[in-house]
């Protein structure tokens, strides 16, 4: 059996984490976030983790060459033997094509787009509401028992900053200017599926499971 990679793309908020975690558990496969894999390095204080803690300091990017290292190692380990799922990565085509790099020639890429309109976006990222300790809520679709208090706490709810409909805007810009070449790159080379993003979680699930079978 050839290693299947999965590749999941999506504007911030159209839910690909948890669809590819659902995945990941489904056909035991490890899901693999760069935001994790930096995490974890500058936990252990690695000198790689070291370098990472210094740059976010100054409010630098993490370089391409560092997340090459980074997913390299991480793909050494045995667990992606039969293969992985790439959450947050790659994020540009420099970096599909660096990934290729990586690969083998019988390894089968699957590429899932999960598409949702920006205002869509905008929605679901403005309603957010978080609680300092972890509990998120949503105003429409999972909203406190009191307006702007945490059910589990009792304090008072905030807005994330990257949750600000001025920053989501931006955010979506910058999705959108990195994952063009990627999707249209992704599509020449690769199957890319793409799934409707804006029916509920367990809908979106079936589709994605349906589009993958057939790809098999
Ligand atoms: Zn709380």
């Amino acid at each position: 059996m050839p290693k299947h990679i999965y590749l999941f793309f999506g504007p911030p908020g159209s839910g690909k984490g948890t669809q590819s975690d659902r995945i990941g558990k489904d056909f035991k496969l490890p899901v693999i976030s760069t935001g994790e894999l930096l995490r974890h390095e500058e936990t252990i204080k690695s000198a790689l983790g070291k370098r990472v803690a210094k740059l976010i300091d100054q409010g630098k990017l993490v370089s391409d060459a560092t997340i090459h290292e980074l997913i390299k190692q991480r793909l050494s380990l045995k667990d992606t033997a039969k293969g992985f799922i790439l959450d947050g990565y790659p994020r540009d085509a420099e970096q599909l094509k660096d990934l290729m790099s990586m690969l083998k020639k019988t390894d089968k890429i699957i590429a899932v787009e999960i598409k949702i309109p920006d205002k869509e976006v905008i929605n679901r990222l403005s309603g957010r509401r978080v609680c300092d300790c972890g509990a998120t809520y949503h105003i429409v679709y999972n909203p406190p028992k009191v307006a702007g208090r945490c059910d589990v706490c009792g304090k008072k709810l905030y807005i994330r900053h990257d949750d600000k409909p001025e920053i989501i805007k931006k955010r979506l810009v910058d999705y959108k200017l990195a994952s063009g070449p990627l999707l249209k790159y992704a599509h020449q080379a690769h199957n890319l599926i793409s799934i409707d993003g804006t029916a509920s979680v367990e809908h979106i699930y079936e589709d994605l499971l349906k589009r993958l079978e057939n790809q098999e």
